[in-house]
């Protein structure tokens, strides 16, 4: 069996078809006039564009509008009046039009893949794919094209780029298997989109899997299962069918509002990790993001990202998800959450240490950086920000003084800060959710974090298997809190929505619901399914059932009334 990442879920079950890498090699064609060679490039680009957009049109067609705005930033990439110039300015200096458009680009993927940031690393490979397509127009050659591949194809090769992506016929290809690629990469959400079944980052998968070879691709689990028995096929084609059959239930749900089946409206987004998965999260039904962990951003790198960067990050998942609210939350380092290029200090109780808001407070001027880098972000656009692991009032007004202390900054410097950003508080403590009377006085929202408030209301760290089983949002201690943190909110008057791993968990819907949270925030791919079940319910019914699990004394009772 070979390992790689899951990024778009479901069984395939076919042959494979490897894929040859994509592109001719440039033979120099020497010897004509820089105006003949320029003219001929510029075809070649009117060319691209032209079929370029009718590929939008199509893949509009199957896969909606977010995902074909992919392929149309081909476009835009194709017509950059920088990029032309270099290449017509190497055309002038005598070069052929391959070799000149080879250089540029080349360059460009050189710079972009040793960026920091993921997205930026990945346009390295829509420049590719750029590239591989006007070489193939200068050639006079035809792109490899996946519109006529037999039925039960399973494409495997070492990246698959969008523009050949957006040619798959999602009927005959059941599986997708890639060597590079990540959950992010433009092809994954288009696999994703059209719903096929991707394994992606397989290392040494195309030496590996032979042409013609059967084949299992569980997008669900990250696994290809190469020649497998009889009787495991038989057990995938079960899980298949499972799987087909609950996703037709839940895809009608895709462009509706959250509505509970007595009509009450919740608001339902998406919680991302990186930038890029704004977009994402609402071409997977989100209504917008409701935790953006910026962490993530801090990890895998040698220093912190500085104002630029970070403004350009937030600035990216605010326009990929459109124009919806995102709800941005400031570095949660600690606990769990090692980011070395902050040289954290060793605890002997991380968990219990300097983590969240705490740091923060304690590192005054990379806290400033990051609060400059969302205010900036923020002009004009429908942020949030949220802090962490707040467990005094004070800690609030700290935090919303650097706010404004970050403000002040930016317009000593003539930089446009509009309006307060809003602002709300993570209840992940204890302390917050029993104080969150005071707390809602002063901030605009809460945002239940139930993985910590769960962990530290039980006293049981949640990654120790022999505590595990009482670490559930289910004990009686935990929805009495929930309860409690959630009226307060309603009390006064301040939006109250969820963003732990409880938030997808179909015995806690229905609780909440009754509890009067306001919505829902949970991973993208559960989405559809936390629609559905909102959809299930009717408030009276979630009362009716939320007043008996909270008149039971165990987490086994309150388990067994809530269906597990
Ligand atoms: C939580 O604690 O529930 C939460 C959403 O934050 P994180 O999982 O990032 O700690
Ligand atoms: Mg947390």
């Amino acid at each position: 069996m070979l390992k790689g990442i899951a990024v778009s879920q479901g069984i395939g079950l076919g042959r494979v078809m490897l894929l040859e890498e994509q592109g001719l090699p440039l033979t120099a064609s020497g010897g004509r006039e820089p105006v003949a060679e320029r003219q001929r490039f510029r075809q070649a680009v009117e060319a691209f564009c032209q079929s370029t957009a009718s590929q939008v049109e199509q893949l509009r067609r199957s896969a909606g509008d977010e995902d074909a705005f992919i392929l149309e930033s081909h476009i835009q990439m194709a017509r950059d009046p920088i990029l032309l110039e270099e290449v017509e300015a190497l055309i002038g200096e005598g070069a052929c039009a391959g070799q000149a458009l080879e250089q540029v680009c080349q360059r460009y993927i050189e710079i972009f893949s040793s960026s920091h940031d993921e997205l930026t690393r990945l346009r390295a490979a829509d420049i590719r794919d750029m590239r591989s397509s006007l070489r193939c127009l200068l050639a006079g050659a035809q792109e490899v094209s996946l519109r006529n591949v037999p039925k039960g194809t399973v494409l495997v090769t070492k990246e698959l780029s969008p523009s050949v992506m957006s040619g798959i016929d999602g009927e005959n290809v059941v599986g997708i298997v890639t060597e590079t690629g990540g959950m992010s990469s433009h092809s994954s959400i288009l696999a994703r989109a059209l719903g096929i079944p991707t394994v992606c980052g397989v290392q040494g998968a195309v030496a590996l899997l032979k042409a013609g070879c059967f084949v299992i691709v569980d997008g669900s689990r990250g696994e290809v299962l190469c020649s497998p028995a009889q009787r495991v096929i038989e057990d995938y084609y079960h899980r298949r069918e499972e799987f087909l059959s609950h996703r037709s239930q839940v895809k009608k749900y895709k462009n509706r509002e959250t509505r509970a089946a007595s009509g009450e409206v919740f608001s339902l987004t998406g919680n991302i990790s990186l930038p890029s998965g704004a977009a994402g999260a609402v071409a997977a039904g989100a209504e917008g993001v409701g935790l953006f962990r910026t962490e993530y951003l801090f990890m895998n790198r040698a220093v912190p990202p500085d104002e630029a960067e970070q403004t350009a990050a937030y600035t990216l998942a605010l326009e990929g998800a459109g124009g919806r609210p995102v709800t941005i939350r400031t570095l949660d380092a600690g606990g769990d959450k090692d980011v070395p290029c902050l040289d954290l200090p060793k605890e002997e109780n991380p968990f219990l240490g300097q983590r969240g808001i705490r740091w923060c407070l304690a590192h005054r001027e990379l806290f400033l950086i990051q609060l400059r880098a969302l205010l900036r972000a923020g002009v004009g656009r429908a942020l949030r920000v949220m802090f962490p692991m707040v467990s005094t009032l004070e800690e609030l007004r700290q935090a919303k003084a650097l706010l404004g202390e970050a403000a002040a900054q930016l317009k000593a410097q003539g930089i446009a800060v509009e309006k307060p950003l809003p602002v709300g508080v993570m209840i992940e403590t204890p302390a917050a959710a029993w104080t969150a009377e005071s707390l809602a006085q002063e901030a605009d929202f809460f945002s239940i974090g139930t993985n910590d408030l769960t962990s530290y209301i039980m006293a049981c760290d949640r990654s120790n298997a022999q505590v595990a089983g009482m670490c559930s949002p289910l004990q009686p201690g935990v929805l009495r809190c929930l309860g409690h943190v959630i009226a307060s909110a309603r009390g006064a008057g301040i939006p109250v929505t969820i963003c732990g791993e409880a938030a997808a968990d179909p015995r806690m819907i229905p609780l909440l619901m009754a509890f009067g949270i306001t919505g829902f925030s949970v991973s993208p791919g559960a989405v559809l399914q936390v629609r559905k079940i909102i959809s299930d319910w009717s408030l009276a019914d979630a009362q009716a059932l939320a007043s008996q699990v909270l008149a039971a004394g165990t987490l086994p009772e309150t388990a067994a009334l809530s269906g597990a």
